[in-house]
């Protein structure tokens, strides 16, 4: 039988508010638990798995309620959304690392701001703490840090975080489970003959019209934030699919079923990128590297300290640096993994003294592999 997930190796699953909490019974526990079990199997089988959790707000409103302060019903607040956060937060973190490690799995909170994957340094921090869990065979639980985002300064809906996220990571699929199975050619609930959009290939005008503005009180996206979602995914590579995620065990049933909006990654993404980084930034420093790097870097590889022979400028992590081949013609550009001061500390270094200078947290490479684009 075909098996519409299998094909997939980094798996970023989002769930609803609405999925995770019911409005008057609390926590859907079972729901959670069959879908927990389900993570579980993925990851018995190699994949790897990152969940973005919303739900935190909705279940801090419930716990409340139930404590006398009535939160139930209408918009909150700006603090009271924050205070509730916290309340359902620290609740929806327990659920889920009690649950995985019936599993034998460990679980990995991680809260986001929005400058975590805006700014470039702090974007780069968020990923290679995400990538540190992955490595463990940890499954990040990843939500807004909603008690201390400001309405200013947030996402406001996970939909579109789940995608920073999935991009973040190179994901290969990004999963929106929600109360609806995908994308209809038009407002099912008033129109019989709507059709379910099984597969986008490119997001036009036409899929953006389809999408509409709907959201209900306790989940800020509407179908709009998906097909937001789907742009940031899609266009760094990453597929995505809008997946109803009601029933019991709705990974299985994907799987089986491949019921929901297919989202196509666009294929020229990574040279994209590459071409981004190549001609649009500002350049802040230097880097000569020898022969044997050259050949590392033609080879796909990234740029180790091993192989640097000088460092020049004063660049931060993050930064634009021009990468100088033995005879000091520029061979590629890229973005540094550390500040030039840390950079001119472990030149010509190998990993295991790096982390003797910078502390066992210091990273392999002075320009990752991914952040780096060879001269045309
Ligand atoms: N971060 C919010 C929460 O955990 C949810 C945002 C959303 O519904 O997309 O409650």
């Amino acid at each position: 039988m075909k098996d519409h997930v299998s094909k997939f190796q980094r798996i970023v699953i989002k769930i609803g508010s609405s999925l995770l909490v019911d409005p008057e019974n609390g926590l859907r526990r079972a729901w959670l638990d069959s879908l927990l079990a389900d993570v579980a199997n993925l990851a018995k089988g190699g994949k790897e798995v990152l969940i973005v959790s919303s739900g935190a707000i909705a279940l801090g409103r419930r716990e409340l309620s139930e404590k006398g302060i009535d939160l139930r019903d209408g918009f909150l607040k700006l603090e009271e959304s924050q205070a509730a956060a916290a309340v359902g937060q620290i609740a929806l973190s327990e659920i889920f690392s009690e649950t995985l490690k019936g599993h034998s799995l460990v679980a990995a909170q991680i809260l986001l701001t929005i400058g975590d994957t805006e700014q470039r340094r702090r974007y780069l921090n968020a990923r290679n703490t995400i990538a540190t869990a992955i490595s463990w065979k940890a499954i990040p639980i990843i939500n807004e840090n909603d008690s201390v985002a400001t309405s200013e300064i947030r996402y406001g809906d996970n939909d579109r975080l789940a995608a920073r996220v999935a991009t973040m990571c190179s994901a290969d699929l990004l999963i929106l489970f929600s109360d609806i199975d995908g994308l209809y050619d038009a407002p099912p609930a008033t129109n019989p003959d709507a059709k379910l959009i099984s597969k986008v290939t490119s997001i036009d005008s036409a899929i953006e019209a389809m999408a509409g503005e709907a959201a209900s009180i306790h989940s800020r996206g509407g179908m709009k934030t998906k097909i937001d979602a789907a742009k940031i995914a899609t266009s760094s590579g990453t597929a995505m699919v809008i997946a109803s995620g009601q029933h019991q065990h709705p990974i299985t049933q994907l799987a089986k079923t491949g019921v929901g909006t297919w989202f196509d990654p666009n294929p020229n993404s990574i040279s994209d990128r590459k071409k981004w980084i190549a001609g649009g930034l500002e350049i802040n420093g230097q880097i000569t590297i020898d022969a044997g790097a050259l050949i590392a870097l033609e080879g796909g590889k990234s740029l180790l300290p091993a192989g640097v022979t000088k460092i020049e400028g004063e660049f931060q992590r993050g930064d634009t640096v021009e990468i100088l081949g033995p005879n000091g013609h520029a061979v590629a550009r890229g973005l540094a993994e550390y500040d030039a001061k840390d950079a001119l500390a472990i030149v010509g270094m190998k990993s295991s003294q790096i982390s003797e200078q910078l502390g066992p947290s210091a990273r392999s490479s002075l320009v990752h592999r991914d952040n780096l684009v060879l001269d045309g």
